[in-house]
């Protein structure tokens, strides 16, 4: 983590728990770090539920005041209309959903997404003022054939090119081969392809969003590992499938400051 980027601790629950199953996660996960005095401005910390759980999450965030942030799992990039099964970032705002993970490895590969259409996601996200979480990452054969950072950053790339308005975004660097696999990068592969990420947002956008854009390492992250990422001032924070269910292993991962020697 750098001292000028807040770390960002993200929960993707997937095609998990329903909207009573949620209320008692986002409880018990909000009154854990309660007790643990967590710092929210020193930590931010997200949950990314199902579509379904959104409107329950929101309201039960709303009315206990938890400073937890809310995100969805995806969005159309279309605004409205005969797109059956497909969601609007204007319904998302509505729900005050703040972030958006777009071109996740899971929508890439099951519902075939490829960089042209995360494109236009992340352009649908920037107008309805979304935070987009662009998701990029090589498949274990491309890591062997072109090395780490050549495929994250050529998507990254593709991902923020050529958007006439370009709002707050964040990147997650997950490993294709480290997902729900108990397989995980070494901090400094992370560290390494988060630089490459960061000198792509330069050369495309500007040093200066550059260095503002926080950058996360997603793949098989847990309590005991979180740490040897976070310690790097390249990365920024984790993106978490599993163990985001788990609300003492998340908690754990959302306090990785207890664990850090800078
Ligand atoms: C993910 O789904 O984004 C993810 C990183 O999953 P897991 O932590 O289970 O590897």
């Amino acid at each position: 983590m750098s001292t000028e980027r807040v770390p960002f601790i993200a929960g993707n629950w997937k095609m998990n728990l329903d909207h009573q199953q949620a209320i008692a996660l986002v409880q018990k996960l909000a009154w854990t770090l309660s007790d643990a005095n967590h710092d929210y401005s020193k930590t931010e910390v997200a949950v990314f539920p199902p579509f379904t759980d959104l409107r329950t999450v929101q309201t039960l965030i709303d009315a206990e005041k938890f400073q937890i942030g809310l995100g969805a799992q995806d969005m159309s990039q279309h605004d409205s209309g005969a797109y059956t099964g497909d969601i609007s970032g204007s319904f998302l705002k509505k729900l005050d959903v703040k972030y958006v993970i777009l071109g996740h490895s899971e929508r890439r590969v099951y519902h075939h997404e490829d960089d042209e259409l995360i494109q236009a996601k992340v352009a649908a996200a920037f107008k309805h003022d979304l935070v987009p979480v662009i998701c990029v990452g090589e498949t274990l054969e491309q890591l062997e054939q072109f090395g780490q950072s050549a495929i994250p950053v050529a998507q990254l790339k593709k991902a923020i090119t050529g958007h006439s308005q370009v709002g707050e975004f964040i990147i997650a660097y997950e490993p294709v081969w480290a997902i729900g696999t108990g397989q995980v990068a070494t901090p400094e592969q992370a560290a390494e392809v988060a630089k490459s990420l960061r000198e792509a947002i330069s050369e495309v956008l500007s040093e200066d969003i550059a260095q503002r854009v926080r950058i996360l390492y997603g793949g098989s992250v847990k309590s005991s590992n979180v740490a040897g990422f976070l310690k790097n001032p390249e990365v920024d924070g984790v993106l978490v499938g599993g163990a985001s269910l788990q609300v003492e292993e998340f908690a754990g991962i959302s306090r990785f400051l207890k664990h850090l020697t800078l």
